[in-house]
């Protein structure tokens, strides 16, 4: 493990990338963080004085160089995933492509000014000191940090990187809190449906050139998924229902509101209760809704979707762990109370 930090390993015929070559290119860029991060040890010092003078490891062009130094050059891209930059004296961060000012380099950000613009090789330092033509008001002084952003801490660590080459995308953490819902699994997908606003409403269906009915059959107003979930006046009296039961302040006026109000953050402990209440109420108005457009059932009072919505709870609270399942089991009780009421 300490020898493969110190030298590339032949690709081979490899079409994937396989976990020795991820490992062995990780340890290979914490090299490139150490020289980046301001490490003062005698043999960074010594790479930095030789290839870098001023500039940082994206700008050194230098000619002749070691085996180590090229494996090094082979792998910039790939710590350039997690490298975000405390910005110093500017001179080893690219203006454009470095990640110093908020979450991703400023071309993704701004990509058509980006395009437009010819110094897209410019420092921070050159486009202060206006050596090269932008302006930034910033008295910069220090050498520019290094700090890694993979890793919560700032700090490089070999098992980011490695799993971060073994892993490309991005995990979702809201959809993670679905998975983690004991709900039976095709509600689950139902729900990751919802979150990508796939299901196949009017609105959805146009999109694909259908040539039926756009507007919700009850109120003739457009149907899409706020209105379906959260808007029709149907709807409306599930969601109060829902609030009478549980002592709420309000009801959610739209899926984003219902993500930023009664969510917590991801992974927050009561999520699960709540998707657990939000999957039935809109498994409920989905089949509802289904019941209605396709087979024209409608339903006499908008209580009995309430009643439906009940009934798939008590169905799927069999699934609950034994922590949840008293949560799951009150809340079942305060919606019992307020559904005999209806
Ligand atoms: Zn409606």
């Amino acid at each position: 493990m300490y020898l493969m930090g110190f030298y590339l390993l032949y690709e081979g015929n490899h079409q994937r990338m396989d976990t020795t070559r991820a490992m062995n290119m990780a340890l290979l860029a914490k090299w490139l963080f150490r020289i980046e991060s301001g490490d003062s040890s005698m043999c960074i010092n010594l790479l930095r004085t030789k290839y870098l003078g001023n500039c940082g490891v994206f700008q050194e062009k230098v000619k002749s160089c070691s085996f180590f130094w090229s494996g090094l050059r082979k792998v910039r891209d790939w710590y350039g995933y997690g490298k975000g930059v405390i910005v110093g004296d500017g001179k080893s961060t690219r203006f454009w492509l470095d990640v110093w000012r908020g979450e991703c380099p400023l071309n993704n950000r701004f990509p058509s000014l980006y395009r437009i613009c010819w110094e897209n090789e410019a420092t921070v330092e050159e486009i202060v000191t206006g050596h090269r033509s932008l302006s930034f008001r910033r008295n910069l002084e220090e050498r520019d940090m290094g700090i890694w952003k993979l890793e919560e801490s700032g700090r490089y660590s070999i098992r980011s990187l490695n799993q971060f080459m073994l892993n490309l995308g991005t995990v979702d953490l809201r959809l993670t809190d679905i998975w983690n819902t004991r709900i039976p699994l095709k509600i689950q997908i139902f729900l990751w449906m919802v979150w990508h606003d796939r299901i196949q409403i009017a609105e959805q269906l146009k999109k694909r050139k259908w040539t039926g009915q756009v507007h919700c059959k009850l109120c003739a107003q457009k149907e899409d998924l706020n209105h379906l979930l959260f808007r029709c006046s149907v709807v409306i009296f599930v969601w109060c229902w829902v609030l009478d039961s549980l002592g709420w302040l309000r009801i959610p006026s739209s899926f984003e509101d219902f993500q930023a109000s009664f969510l917590g953050k991801p992974g927050a402990k009561n999520n699960c209760t709540h998707i657990f209440l939000f999957a039935g109420v809109c498994w409920a108005l989905w089949r509802t809704r289904n019941d209605w457009v396709f087979s024209d059932i409608l339903v006499r009072h908008p209580k009995h979707i309430a009643h439906r919505t009940f009934g798939f709870l008590q169905q799927w609270h069999a699934l609950s762990t034994k922590e949840a399942k008293r949560k799951v089991e009150d809340l079942l009780t305060k919606l019992h109370v307020k559904l005999q009421a209806l």
